[in-house]
């Protein structure tokens, strides 16, 4: 890729500049900087420490902007350049291939501000906030409606692109509106009923949208060791029947009603199967964890293999949960 060709009012020709870098494993990188911005756009990043699995390989091109501007200037520069542009929050439903990702990652987990408003009990938050940490601040600060979310090691843009839940409840109930930037660079006030909600699932998923914004309806008031207290509490039943211990991106396969995958799977005798470095947990049967030195191809012929078995003892097609990015080759399973 050239810079000659990029245009725009925060990421100009003239005032782009390029730099080569030596990375660790002396591989030749370069590095982007758009004036004006905090863009810093790095060729070849490895995404393998930006995704809770801890494996695949690296961006094409990578940048973690900090602002709407930032934000702007990154899909300009996308665009100018014909990249495809995929989103990454905090990594923790994601598989990524050991091949990397072509185009431009453009992570939003610094996006940072959080606004608990007392009058309305409402909750607004930018993109790149962690979910676990303001459901310890809203205990806290005595505000309910956050203690089942306590376990979901994610942001808020990926939670209400995921529509992430547990315990019964789930993001889209407590959703009061979602601020997008389009791949026009548009910002959009959403409505939880425009995003389509349902299981695990918005109109945000595979989308050309970015979430920066999202308002949640608390309930201000309560007392503070209250809500700690059931915060705790959530916690703990996670750690107590979910292996948190090793690296995962929680649940693998959407649950086919009326089961449970987990139960389907147990059910199927494959509790401590491995492939490579990749094992389906003992805790729970629908995590699939990295026990070390697990490679995403590992991940993804586990994940082949629990499906193709599940089928056959009980004729259902397991979905995954997990989104997968770049190229996986079942051939090579
Ligand atoms: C130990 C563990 C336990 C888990 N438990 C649960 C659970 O109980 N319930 C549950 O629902 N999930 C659970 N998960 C899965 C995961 O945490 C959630 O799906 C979470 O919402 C993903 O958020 P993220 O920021 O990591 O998104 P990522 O994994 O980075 O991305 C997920 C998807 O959202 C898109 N995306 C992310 N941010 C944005 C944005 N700002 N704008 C547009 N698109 C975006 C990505 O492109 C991708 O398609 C668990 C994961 C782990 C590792």
């Amino acid at each position: 890729m050239t810079t000659s060709q990029a245009a725009g009012n925060l990421c100009t020709v003239s005032a782009l500049t390029t730099k080569k870098q030596e990375t660790a494993n002396s591989v030749d990188s370069e590095i982007i900087y758009l004036p004006s911005t905090d863009c810093v756009i790095k060729s070849q990043a490895s995404l393998s420490a930006f995704t809770s699995y801890r494996v695949g390989g690296a961006a094409e091109w990578y940048v973690a902007p900090r602002n709407l501007e930032a934000l702007q200037a990154s899909l300009q520069y996308a665009k100018e350049q014909a990249l495809k542009v995929t989103i990454l929050g905090a990594g923790s439903n994601l598989l990524v291939s050991d091949r990397g990702i072509p185009g431009l990652v453009i992570a939003t987990r610094h996006f940072r501000s959080n606004y608990f408003d007392p009058q309305t009990g409402q909750l607004t938050v930018a993109a790149g906030e962690s979910i676990p940490s303001l459901a310890w601040e809203a205990a806290d600060r005595g505000w309910e409606g956050l203690e089942w979310a306590v376990g979901i090691p994610g942001t808020v843009g990926g939670a209400v692109v995921m529509n992430a839940g547990a315990h019964n409840s789930c993001i889209a109930d407590m959703l009061v509106s979602a601020q997008v930037l389009s791949a026009e660079s548009t910002l959009e006030t959403l409505t939880p009923d425009q995003l389509g909600y349902q299981y695990r699932s918005s109109l945000l998923q595979g989308g050309s949208r970015i979430v920066t914004q999202a308002t949640l309806q608390l309930q201000p008031g309560a007392d503070p060791v209250k809500v700690l207290a059931a915060t705790k509490q959530h916690k703990q039943h996670r750690l107590s029947t979910q292996p948190y211990n090793f690296p995962s991106c929680g649940s693998v396969f959407r649950n086919p009603t009326p089961y449970t995958a987990g139960w389907l799977i147990e059910q199927t005798g494959l509790k401590g199967y491995q492939i490579g470095g990749a094992q389906v947990a003992q805790l729970h049967a629908n995590f699939i964890v990295n026990r070390g030195g697990a490679k995403a191809s590992d991940i993804f012929c586990l994940i082949r293999h629990i499906q193709y078995q599940v089928q056959e003892r009980w004729s259902i097609w397991l979905e995954p949960e997990v989104k997968m990015i770049g190229e996986f080759q079942a051939a090579n399973c």
